[in-house]
C-alpha cells in the first residue's frame, strides 16, 4: 500500500478510498467529448473535517484535487486533467436545515437535486428550489459552482444568485464561511458583508464548497405548461419580451429541433405557469394569451399547441427527464452542450448558425434557449448527441463543440461552464486587468496550484 493511499485511508476509512484501476476508469471521463484522464485516487469523505485533512495532505504533497458532485456538468470540468485525487462528495448528503419562514435550505455538498426535490415535496410542500433540467444525481453545490440555472431563472436569475451563504475548505485546508453564517448562526443572507465572490463560477479551482445555503421559493399547487409555435425565428425575442412583460410565466424556453419530425422548422416557446387555484391559473394564462400573444394569433404568425396529457406530464415531471431522454438520440450515450449566455436578440442567429454546425457534423439539431431574468439574457444550448462507441462520432461532436465556443464569443456572448478549450478562448478575450486579477486571486488562494488543475489556467 503506498503512503498516500494509507494516509487517505486513515482519514476516511479504507472502504472509502480506492486506487483500483476499474474504479479509476469510471472516474476518468464524463458523458461529453473531453478526453479521459485517470485519477490516482478516489476518496469519498463524510465530513468537512475529513475534506480539510485530505486537502492538507494534498497541499503538502502538491497533489491535484478535483471536487466531484454528480459529474454531470458535461464539459470535462471534473475530469482530472492532471490525475491526483478525485474528491467524490456524494457521501456528504445531509439536508441540515430548512427555514420555512425565511425560505432557505442549508445542505452539505453532496446533496443532489433529486434528493432535495423529494425532501421538500415530503416535508415542505409549499417550498421549492430552482430546479435545473439536469438528472436527479446532479448536486446543488456542483450546480452553483458552475453558475447553473433552473426553472426559476426567468424571474430570479442564476442559481448562484440564490446562494445565501457558503462554507468552503480553502486549498490550504483552512475553513472559511461566506455570508451571514460568518457572523451569525443563521444562514439567511449573503449580503451586506463585503463581496467575496471567490467560489461561485470557478468550477472548483479556488476551494471546496462543503455546505451552502440556498434560497427556496413558493411551490404552487398547480404547474401548467403551454407551448406556442412560430415559424419565424426573428419573432422569438419579441415574443419572449412580451411574455416576460406580463410577469405571469415562471419559466420560458424557446427552441427548435430535428429530433421530432413533426416539429422540424418550427420554433416552440414553452412556458410554465404556476398557480394555487384554477382562478389564479386562468387569470395568468389569460394575460399571456391575450396581452402577450393575441396579436400573433390574430396575424396568423403563431398559435398554441394542444399538448396531450402524457406529453404535458413529461414536461412537468420532477426532476425533469425531458432533456435526458433526447440526449441519447444517437443511442450511444454521448451528450454535450455548449451553453452560451447570450443577449436575447441573438436567438435567430444562434439558431441559424447552430443548424449549420449540426448539418456540417451530421448531428441532429437540438437548440434550446432558457430565458434568464426578465429577458435580461438567455442560456442558449447547442446540444450535440454522439455515439461514445464510435470515434468518428466523438470527433465530429468535439469539433462542433469547439466551433460553437467560437460562435458564442463571435455573437457577443460568454461561454457558460466552458471546458478547457472554451476557457482558453475566454481568457484570450478577457480584459487584461481582469485576467491579472483572476490570476492573483487564484495564486493567493491556491499557491501550490492543486485545485482542479488544467482549468482556468493561462497557457
Ligand atoms: C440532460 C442534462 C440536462 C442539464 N440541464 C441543466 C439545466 O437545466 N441547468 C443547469 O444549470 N445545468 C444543467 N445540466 C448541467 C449539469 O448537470 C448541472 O449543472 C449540474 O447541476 C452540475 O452538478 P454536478 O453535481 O453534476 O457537478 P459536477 O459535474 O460534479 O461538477 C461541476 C464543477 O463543479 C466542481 N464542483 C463540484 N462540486 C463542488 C464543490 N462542492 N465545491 C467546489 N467545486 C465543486 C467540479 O470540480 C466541476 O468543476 C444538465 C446536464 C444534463 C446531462
Amino acid at each position: 500500500m503506498d503512503s498516500i493511499f494509507k494516509s487517505l485511508a486513515e482519514i476516511v476509512g479504507e472502504s472509502h478510498v480506492s486506487s483500483q484501476p476499474e474504479e479509476l476508469y469510471i472516474y476518468s471521463y464524463d458523458l461529453g467529448t473531453t478526453e479521459p484522464h485517470r485519477p490516482d485516487y478516489i476518496v469519498a469523505p463524510r465530513t468537512t473535517h475529513e475534506v480539510q485533512e485530505i486537502v492538507k495532505l494534498a497541499n503538502r504533497g502538491k497533489i491535484p484535487v478535483v471536487p466531484l458532485g454528480g459529474g454531470l456538468s458535461l464539459a470535462g470540468l471534473a475530469v482530472p486533467q492532471r490525475g491526483g485525487i478525485v474528491l467524490d462528495l456524494k457521501r456528504m448528503d445531509t439536508i441540515i436545515e430548512v427555514n420555512g419562514k425565511a425560505r432557505y435550505v442549508v445542505v452539505e455538498a453532496g446533496v443532489s437535486q433529486g434528493q432535495l426535490i423529494s425532501y421538500l415535496e415530503k416535508y415542505h410542500p409549499k417550498l421549492r428550489h430552482s430546479e435545473p433540467q439536469a438528472p436527479g444525481p446532479a448536486t446543488i453545490a456542483g450546480n452553483v459552482a458552475i453558475h447553473g440555472q433552473g426553472d426559476l431563472a426567468q424571474p430570479y436569475g442564476f442559481n448562484s444568485d440564490m446562494v445565501n451563504g457558503l462554507e468552503v475548505v480553502l486549498p490550504t485546508g483552512e475553513l472559511c464561511k461566506i455570508g451571514s453564517c460568518s457572523v451569525s448562526p443563521i444562514w439567511f443572507t449573503l449580503h451586506p458583508l463585503p463581496d467575496l465572490g471567490l467560489f461561485l463560477g470557478w468550477s472548483g479551482t479556488t476551494g471546496i464548497i462543503t455546505k451552502l445555503s440556498l434560497k427556496l421559493f413558493p411551490s404552487k399547487r398547480i404547474r401548467e405548461v403551454e407551448q406556442f409555435i412560430v415559424e419565424d425565428a426573428e419573432l422569438v425575442p419579441e415574443i419572449i419580451y412580451k411574455i416576460s412583460h406580463t410577469e405571469m410565466a415562471e419559466d420560458i424556453f424557446a427552441g427548435t429541433q430535428t429530433t421530432i419530425p413533426a416539429r422540424m422548422g418550427l420554433h416552440h416557446v414553452t412556458m410554465y405557469i404556476t398557480a394555487d387555484s384554477e382562478k389564479e391559473l386562468e387569470f395568468k394564462t389569460g394575460l399571456i394569451w391575450d396581452d402577450a400573444l393575441g396579436e400573433y394569433i390574430r396575424n396568423g404568425d403563431g398559435g398554441f399547441v394542444d399538448l396531450p396529457p402524457p406529453i404535458k406530464a413529461r414536461f412537468t415531471e420532477r426532476p425533469s427527464m425531458l432533456l435526458s431522454t433526447v440526449a441519447d438520440a444517437k443511442e450511444g450515450g454521448g451528450f454535450e452542450y455548449v451553453g452560451g449566455i447570450m443577449p436575447m436578440e441573438t436567438y435567430p442567429e444562434c439558431c441559424k448558425r447552430g443548424a449549420e454546425i449540426c448539418s456540417r457534423h451530421d448531428i441532429p439539431q437540438l437548440l434550446i434557449a432558457r430565458v434568464i431574468g426578465r429577458s435580461h439574457s438567455m442560456m442558449f444550448a447547442w446540444a450535440y448527441v454522439f455515439n461514445r462507441a464510435d470515434l468518428e462520432s466523438i470527433r465530429q461532436a468535439r469539433e462542433a463543440v469547439h466551433e460553437t465556443d467560437d460562435l458564442v464569443l463571435e455573437l457577443g456572448g460568454a461561454i457558460w461552464k466552458p471546458g478547457v478549450y472554451g476557457q482558453r478562448l475566454m481568457m484570450q478575450r478577457i480584459d487584461p486587468t481582469t485576467l491579472k486579477l483572476m490570476e492573483m486571486v487564484k495564486g493567493l488562494l491556491d499557491p501550490n496550484g492543486i485545485m482542479n488543475p488544467g482549468n482556468w489556467e493561462a497557457v
